[in-house]
């Protein structure tokens, strides 16, 4: 028999314990996360009105089901007060870390720690009910926002700043987070790319949903598309670029309406600084205007703009954060290895693995994390013979209770599921997720 311990139980630790499962019948898997709740980025950052994403967690919930699978929540790995790294290697003949990519990117600008600066992150986490998530009071007094960057993030944010409490109200959302959205008196969302609108991240089918909110106009500058050289010709972008080239062309050419609430996307701005306003909160966001440089970037113009705005979110990209016991390239963001084998000194070390964003950097949908676990799996079962004949304890779960761990097991996640189900009966409304620690921790103890 072989135990592995799969760090983290967002999409690329199920797809590995799954993987693990399915392809040999000696192994069994325990899967550990420093939170009480299951499915990491599905549950705490895919937007809750993309109500079939999230249902992927149906399909995650099966491999957490499984018979040789074991969910072990609260269970923080690495840290002051986690199971050092090194403790939980002796419990496993091998762990996979799956841990993603915790922090975001910084700006790098003055003023960017303003109140009412906030990375995308804080706010989505928020929404989303993660535990650690603080009510910052996002929209106090805010008609306009900006949201920095042009990626499938920055369009969930920007979306769930105009929805209103109808379509929100449906989702599981917490009901403080859908009591703030739904009073809220954003009118105007800015959200800007600093390069061209061809080269922005966002896929066609999350732009083009922002065309559908009630009440919401999208406003683009044709101005920014004839900037764009590759709006010269769309037929020679990739199929992805043109469409989306032709959904912005679309709302460019479309009449001025005269909506409650506008999106206008912005691009070929940087951000410089981030103004403060009289109140010495975030008061609007100066961008310098930059230009094709034509090698596929863009250069500084020394031409500025100032966007008023009382609230700024940042969605310029996920970075992974440093495990203690484990390497850290700071660089990429990323554990080094070797298809999934984790470099110590530049040679695989033993027993240690890494599986999605942690191993490849925050890139790709859910299912890129599917052939990326798979490949992790295949380097550990190429490895398992060695690693199997090291003595381990019979059951790791004494050695974590005698530690000073008490995870939550999957009776307990079934309990806080149940407690959410109750919660939203009592609100009227479908599940409504629990959205701090202590009635997290306490519904899963009153099974
Ligand atoms: C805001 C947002 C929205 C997204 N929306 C979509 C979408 O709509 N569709 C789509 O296809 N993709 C979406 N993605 C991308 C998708 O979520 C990722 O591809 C995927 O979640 C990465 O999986 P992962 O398992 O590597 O990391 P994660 O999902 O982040 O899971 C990591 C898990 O590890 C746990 N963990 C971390 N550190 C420790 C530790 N020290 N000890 C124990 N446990 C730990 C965490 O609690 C977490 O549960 C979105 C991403 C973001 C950020």
């Amino acid at each position: 028999m072989l135990r592995v311990a799969v760090v983290g139980s967002g999409p690329s630790g199920c797809y590995t314990a799954q993987s693990l499962v399915e392809r040999d019948p000696e192994v069994h898997v325990d899967v550990l996360d420093r939170l009480p709740c299951p499915f990491g980025l599905v549950r705490y950052g895919v937007a809750p009105d993309h109500e079939k994403i999230k249902s992927l967690q149906g399909n995650l919930r099966t491999v957490l089901e499984h018979d040789r699978v074991r969910f072990l929540g609260g269970v923080q790995v690495g840290g002051p007060d986690g199971l050092p790294v090194e403790r939980l290697r002796e419990m496993y003949h091998a762990v996979v870390y799956c841990v993603g990519a915790a922090t975001d990117r910084r700006l790098g600008i003055p003023g960017e720690d303003l109140p009412g600066s906030w990375s995308a992150t804080e706010f989505v986490s928020w929404y989303s009910a993660h535990p650690d998530a603080a009510d910052e009071g996002f929209l106090r007094d805010v008609r306009s926002a900006v949201v920095i960057g042009v990626g499938n993030v920055a369009v969930d944010v920007a979306r769930m700043l105009v929805r209103g409490a109808g379509e929100l109200r449906p989702t599981d959302m917490p009901q403080g987070a859908l009591d703030t959205l739904a009073a809220s008196g954003v009118t105007d969302v800015h959200m800007v790319g600093r390069r061209g609108p061809t080269q922005a991240r966002f896929t066609t089918k999350e732009l083009r949903e922002l065309g559908g909110l009630p009440d919401t106009a999208v406003r683009v500058d044709p101005a920014d598309l004839a900037l764009d050289p590759a709006f010269a010709d769309l037929s020679a972008l990739p199929a992805a670029q043109r469409r989306n080239a032709e959904v912005l062309r679309g709302w460019a050419s479309a009449p001025r309406g005269d909506a409650e609430r506008h999106i206008d996307l912005r691009f070929f701005l940087r951000p410089v600084e981030i103004l403060a306003g009289g109140n010495g909160r975030v008061g609007a966001v100066r961008f310098e205007r930059t230009a094709p440089d034509g090698h596929g970037g863009v250069t500084g113009t020394g031409r500025y703009e100032d966007i008023p705005a009382q609230l700024v979110l940042r969605s310029v990209g996920y970075r992974g954060v440093a495990l203690d016991g484990l390497p850290f390239d700071p660089s990429a963001g990323t554990v080094p290895n070797e298809e999934g084998r984790v470099l110590r000194d530049g040679a695989a070390s033993p027993g240690e693995y890494v599986a999605g964003w942690i191993k490849r950097g925050p890139t790709g949908v859910i299912g890129t994390n599917r052939p990326c676990a798979k490949e992790t799996v295949n380097s550990l079962l190429a490895d398992a013979p060695a690693l199997a004949s090291r003595e381990i304890p019979a059951d790791p779960l004494p050695a974590l209770r005698a530690a000073g761990i008490e995870p939550v097991t999957w009776p307990g996640w079934l309990s806080i599921e149940r407690a959410e189900a109750e919660l939203g009966a009592r609100l009227g409304r479908n599940v409504v997720k629990l959205a701090d620690w202590d009635t997290l921790l306490e519904a899963a103890r009153t099974d």
